[in-house]
């Protein structure tokens, strides 16, 4: 069963800020990371039990690569891809932009 959100307090990833971009991505702020932390609703484990997952449907990934132009609306460049479903897309003014 798919969880509505993802954890905002999972232990070594407790983040503040947690904000929905899309259904399937958020994203908040470590404490000790100048950029933000993503947290998305990997399509890659949409039918693995989530008893075999380590956060049910989520995965978590960092941004420190990336160029954080604005942190309020939200503006990273360049793009962001996860590779394990290939979800691609930018994030500008606080919007996430499919690529
Ligand atoms: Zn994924």
């Amino acid at each position: 069963m798919a969880r509505s959100a993802p954890p905002a307090d999972w232990p070594g990833l407790e983040m503040v800020g947690m904000t929905e971009l899309t259904d399937d991505i958020y994203y908040g702020w470590l404490t000790h990371e100048t950029n933000p932390t993503f947290w998305h609703r990997c399509s890659a484990l949409a039918d693995v039990p989530e008893e075999r997952t380590v956060h049910g449907p989520w995965v978590a990934a960092g941004t420190s690569a990336h160029t954080l132009v604005s942190r309020e609306p939200l503006h990273l460049e360049p793009s962001l891809l996860w590779r394990c479903c290939g979800l691609h897309g930018f994030v500008r003014d606080g919007v996430w932009i499919p690529a």
